[in-house]
This record gives structure tokens, sequence and C-alpha cells, in this order.
């Protein structure tokens, strides 16, 4: 009988992903024949030659369907890679974008170089990424992070577990701030960071299948124009930001003018910058408050 070795099939799975257009299909195949072996990635290049058993085999048959039918590779393995921490995540919450790791870059540098007191508030914490990105870059940092949906903060509390940061990051269910309020004894956060739902209802249908099949319409619709989230959040931060403090939140590509008019009207902050990614997209928006 045919003998399947790693080599073989890593071969066979990144030629057939190309061939059906899937994304990334080596690091696809890669991700999905480690996850299943049980190996780190760079493992299946050094036992080459391991004969891979019938029911790996069959296991991962299973996976190839849902991979080319645009389940995301990281659902099928339940974890991704985030600001090289590996952050566990499932269907109920938006798999972590590289983009999101600038909001996490501004973060962090903005609590190393102006916040003498280092409590942050992260809303939508989703699989609670970023604050536990902050986390572990601000060995100080006392972080709420709050989120509508309880399945998302049940993969948000593994994720604190499995990085050991269950003391520094508290995890609250409810509307943005709603749960906030009671926790806070009027203690305002030097910073609050958020990647809301900000895809408009008209892009919600033209998404790609990976995203408008499988991942949360919660985590990425933001209303009509994607800015729902933002009015409500822009609406309610005065009293839970100190003076001096940062809201430093992800934004969808159009949407830079809109907010920064948004932040401007409130009177309440004294610097306001819309930053781009790596594609030159408007992507980071910085308020620092008066
Ligand atoms: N960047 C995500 C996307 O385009 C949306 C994330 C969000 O709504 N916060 O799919």
């Amino acid at each position: 009988m045919e003998q399947w070795t790693i080599k073989k099939l890593l071969d066979w799975m990144v030629d057939y992903f190309q061939a059906k257009a899937i994304d990334s299909a080596r690091l696809s195949a890669e991700m999905l024949i480690s996850s299943v072996l049980g190996m780190k990635r760079i493992e299946l290049y050094m036992h080459f030659d391991k004969v891979v058993a019938p029911d790996k085999l069959a296991r991962l048959r299973e996976l190839v369907k849902r991979c080319i039918a645009n389940e995301p590779v990281q659902y099928l393995v339940g974890s991704c890679e985030f600001y090289s921490m590996t952050i566990k995540i499932s269907p109920d919450c938006l798999v972590p974008r590289p983009e999101t790791e600038l909001l996490v870059e501004r973060a962090i540098e903005f609590l190393r170089n102006h916040a003498p007191s280092q409590s942050v508030c992260d809303l939508c914490t989703g699989s609670g990424c970023v604050a536990i990105a902050i986390a572990s870059g601000c060995k100080d940092a006392k972080i709420i992070a709050t989120d509508i949906c309880d399945k998302a903060l049940a993969v948000a509390a593994e994720n604190l577990a499995r990085h050991d940061l269950q003391n520094r990051v508290e995890l609250l269910c409810g509307d943005l701030f709603q749960p906030v309020i009671a926790e806070l004894n009027g203690e305002p956060f030097a910073l609050i960071t958020v990647n809301p739902p900000y895809v408009t209802t008209s892009e919600m249908e033209s998404l790609e299948d990976n995203v408008r099949k499988y991942e949360p319409a919660l985590a990425l619709h933001g209303g009509v124009e994607g800015l729902d989230i933002y009015c409500r959040i822009i609406a309610g931060v005065d009293p839970h930001l100190k003076s001096g403090g940062a809201l430093i939140m992800e934004i969808g590509c159009a949407q830079g003018d809109a907010i920064k008019q948004m932040l401007k009207s409130t009177g309440i902050f004294k610097e306001i910058k819309v930053e781009k990614d790596f594609s030159n997209n408007d992507r980071i928006v910085t308020a620092i408050k008066k």
C-alpha cells in the first residue's frame, strides 16, 4: 500500500490548496498537518520521512475538505499567532488580524512613554488578543477587558489561563463601558483600546467567503456606515478616561475622517491622530484627552 510521509502529504496539500486558490497555501497546509500530528511547524521539516498513520490521514482529509470550503484554517486548528503569541480562538471570536498588532504597538508605546498609571480598559475584547498582548508587553499594566458576548469571553478566559495573566486582566461581560461602571470606584483609565465591529452593512455582503460565512457578524458589523459602535464609545468615554489618557481604536479603511470629526466634536481631546497600516489604509486612531 502507498505510504504517506509528511513530505508527500505536505507537497500534495500545498499543490491542492494552490489549485483551489486558498490563501497562504503552504502555511495553511503546515498549520493543519502540525495540528493533527501534534508537532510544531518546524518539526514537520525535521521529520519529512515519518509515515502518517491512517487515522491522522482521515482527520486531515476532513480538515482539507473544510479548508477548501473556505473555513478559516485558524478555526480548524483552534488557534493563531498574534503579536508572537499563540492565541486560542473559536468561531465565537474574530480571527485576530495582523493590522491589529499595530493597535497593540501603539498601546504599549503609550503606556511605556506617557502614563504613570498603567490602568487599561480593552473594549470588544473577543478572544482577548489585544488585552493579552498589552499585558505581556507592559508588566505593570492592569487591564479590564469587556465584551458583550459571553462565549467569546470564555475563549478569552482560556487565553488568560494559558498565558498566566488572570491576575492582571479581568474579564467582564456587558455592553462597552456598562460592566465597568460598578467596578471602577470613580477611577478613570490611563488607556482605552478597542477594535470594535466596523464593517458597513453593504460591505458585509461583499466580504470574502471565509469571513462572511464563518466569522461572527456580531464582531464585524458596525451598522449602515460601520460607525455605530464608535458613536457610542465616543459619546460615553469621557468619565472613563483620565486627563492625558489615550483612546486608541482600530478603524475601517474609509472611516478616518468621520471618526476624527466625531472625536473633535466632543471637545475633550487635545490631540487626534489617524495612522495608516502597511497597506496604506487608515487603520489606527489615537486621541489624547486634554
Ligand atoms: N478587519 C476586519 C475585516 O476586514 C474587520 C474587523 C472589525 O470589524 N473589527 O474583516
